[in-house]
């Protein structure tokens, strides 16, 4: 049941906390802009969270996966699971479930500066490709049998999984991107130190750049590449890295180019993408209509765009433009939320959105 001419079929996860108010929001504006490019979307609302949970027993139901299943772009809202009902704490959350299911294994991150935020590095627009399957993190390992374990009380170990597969794929997406963009592709390790594991993940990604001659590469530390990102963040265009490394350059990388909270995201595969914030479910601020939807409506453009490229539809691409230009125009304008510093609601920003894309 996938996207085809003038429809596009979009899952959608609600989620926890300030989910219920930004995903709605997010289908909204998403919805108009892909009517002023002639195509109609549908909605499949799924039920995932604490929502799943009283409804259906399961934070994450079969039925929501099965249904999954038959599409191939959905809009994840954010999960607090850390406040899950005992039995389900402990266990992956829906995210991971979701990630490992579908081999979600590229976790793409922009990072650049919206008008009417303060950057601190204002000539930012780089884009963090982060391999979202290995390296140390252990909700991500756990199907391969390694993570973390303590042989004693007062002793801990954690394993980092670095493949060939794994980084050789990782890399293809971030030449690829490159090729639609500067073509420049920063490799980031740690391979004087992890030099196995991180120098392998550095050696894969050497030989694939061989493949893109067009493509200019050059090779950080994870250290320097830190500073560097604060002292000149602007010259980056791509930057391939593995899982820890990514997550904490993405967050640093979006924080200076003006907020965390803003932060946009998509984790993909070969055949699937799923928009998601960078940011959590926020209790506590949930039902008070005060959430920013930025991020989310962000990375449903980068979905989009995923989109456009996977289904050969420019359409889809245009519709990414627009709304991300709406979103723009309209922090521009100062308009925003609490968050940023502005006064309006959820409801209110939203609203500004849609009467930009409706050329109100
Ligand atoms: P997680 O572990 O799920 O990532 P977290 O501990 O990083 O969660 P968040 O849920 O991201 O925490 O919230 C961190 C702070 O940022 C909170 O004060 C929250 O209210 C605020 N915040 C996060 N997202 C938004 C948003 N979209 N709009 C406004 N404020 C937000
Ligand atoms: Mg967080």
């Amino acid at each position: 049941g996938l996207t085809s001419g003038d429809e596009l079929t979009i899952g959608v996860l609600e989620g926890d906390g300030i989910g219920p108010e930004i995903v709605p929001a997010t289908t909204r504006v998403t919805e108009l802009a892909l009517d002023a490019v002639g195509i109609t979307p549908i909605w499949v609302r799924l039920p995932i969270g604490r929502a799943a949970i009283e409804k259906v027993g399961d934070p994450i139901p079969e039925s929501t996966l099965h249904a999954l299943d038959e599409l191939d772009l959905w809009i994840l809202g954010p999960h607090d699971s850390a406040n899950y009902p005992a039995q389900w704490r402990g266990r992956l959350t829906p995210g991971a479930v979701i990630r490992k299911r579908y081999d979600l294994y590229a976790n793409i991150r922009p990072a650049f500066a919206f008008g009417g935020t303060h950057p601190t590095v204002a000539d930012m627009d780089l884009v963090v490709v982060r391999e979202n399957s290995e390296g140390l993190y252990a909700d991500r390992n756990m199907a391969r049998g390694s993570g973390e374990f303590m042989p004693t009380p007062d002793v801990a170990l954690a394993v980092g999984l670095i493949t060939r597969a794994a980084s050789e794929r990782i890399a293809h997406r971030a030449f690829e991107l490159a090729r639609r963009r500067r073509r420049r592709v920063t490799v980031v390790h740690k391979a004087n130190v992890l030099t196995m594991t991180t120098g392998l993940f550095r050696d894969v990604c050497r030989e694939v750049a061989a493949q893109y001659p067009d493509v200019q590469v050059d090779e950080q530390h994870v250290d320097a590449m830190a500073a560097l990102l604060v002292r000149r963040g602007g010259d980056f265009d791509v930057v391939v890295t593995e899982n820890l490394f990514g997550d904490i350059l993405s967050d640093l990388a979006a924080e200076l180019a003006g907020s965390l909270g803003i932060a946009a995201s998509i984790n993909a595969s070969d055949s699937v993408a799923m928009a998601q914030a960078a940011h959590g479910a926020a209790p506590d601020i949930a039902g008070l209509g005060v959430a920013n939807p930025v991020a989310l409506m962000a990375s449903t453009a980068m979905l989009l765009d995923w989109s456009a490229h996977r289904h050969g539809d420019q359409r889809h691409a245009d519709a990414a433009q627009r709304l991300r230009g709406a979103v723009g125009a309209v922090l521009s304008s100062g308009v925003c939320t609490r968050d940023l510093g502005g006064g309006v609601g959820t409801d209110d920003f939203t609203d500004a959105v849609a009467q930009h894309l409706t050329g109100g």
